[in-house]
């Protein structure tokens, strides 16, 4: 194990990895990286790398979870055993039934459910490394995944955290300072509607210092909105080029 740092922020008020406290890890997004799945995504933020498949809509198993009005969303977030520095038991922990429930909370509000009764959409999202902030960029990706399954969606969902490392408020926490920080406010978002779809906080704030953390959360959501747009374009600009050949 890495010794703990004495401080997070040095005395120019650079982090960790040299970040300023608002800058964001290095993304790369990726669309359609499955080719057997329905719909898919790969992202890396920082040292996360995540992959994401989506399969449905498709005949509801067990047939009694079917609903009658509406498709039915199941998600599961799974850590590969080596994704974490000590491995990790590859049976499902409570923190990964915990967060496959809140990244189906933060997708569902953005899916025109009712769009396929009787019908149910798997979204896998594989852990392969993790480095902090795996919940949101796994929102991020997902949703990409689900628009390139074709599903109707309101807008793409996307997450980012910010919390409060020393004394000051930062954006996109990675693994360090989300261990040794003192705050953690994952947010997901839709921004055209200005809707959020996921609002945690772990650890203590002010409220002025929560004030700060959302809206840095949201700025960090709207760059990365961005990214999501021209990822999803890459892959049709490549789709349309082939056809043209
Ligand atoms: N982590 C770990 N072992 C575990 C679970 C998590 O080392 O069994 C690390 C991993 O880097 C993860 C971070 O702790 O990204 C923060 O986990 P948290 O539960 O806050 O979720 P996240 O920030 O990834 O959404």
């Amino acid at each position: 194990m890495n010794e703990k740092p004495e401080k997070l922020i040095d005395k120019k008020g650079l982090r960790l990895d040299g970040r300023k406290p608002d800058e964001l890890r290095p993304i790369k997004l990726e669309v359609g990286v499955i080719p057997n799945a329905d719909g898919s995504a790969y992202v890396e933020q920082g040292k996360n790398r995540i992959i994401v498949g989506v399969y449905g809509p498709r005949e509801v198993h067990p047939k009694h979870l079917a609903l009658q009005d509406r498709t039915v969303l199941k998600c599961r977030y799974h850590m590969a055993p080596f994704s974490v520095q000590e491995r990790k038991s590859p049976a499902p922990s409570r923190r990964e039934v915990e967060l496959s429930k809140v990244i189906r909370g933060s997708l569902e509000p953005a899916i025109f459910m009712e769009y396929y009764p009787r019908t149910m959409i798997d979204v896998f999202i594989e852990i392969l490394q993790a480095d902090g902030g795996t919940r949101c960029a796994a929102i991020t990706a997902a949703s990409l995944a689900l628009a390139d399954s074709g599903i109707p969606m309101r807008e793409l969902v996307v997450s980012c955290a910010a919390g409060k490392v020393d004394d000051t408020i930062v954006l996109d926490l990675m693994d360090e300072e989300d261990k040794l920080g003192s705050a953690d406010v994952p947010i997901a978002l839709m921004p055209n509607l200005n809707a959020i779809t996921l609002l945690q906080m772990d650890g203590k704030l002010t409220s002025d210092e929560f004030e700060s953390a959302v809206n840095l959360a949201i700025e960090g959501c709207k760059q990365i909105s961005v990214m999501q747009k021209e990822a999803l374009k890459a892959k049709y600009v490549g789709v349309k080029e082939e056809a043209e050949e």
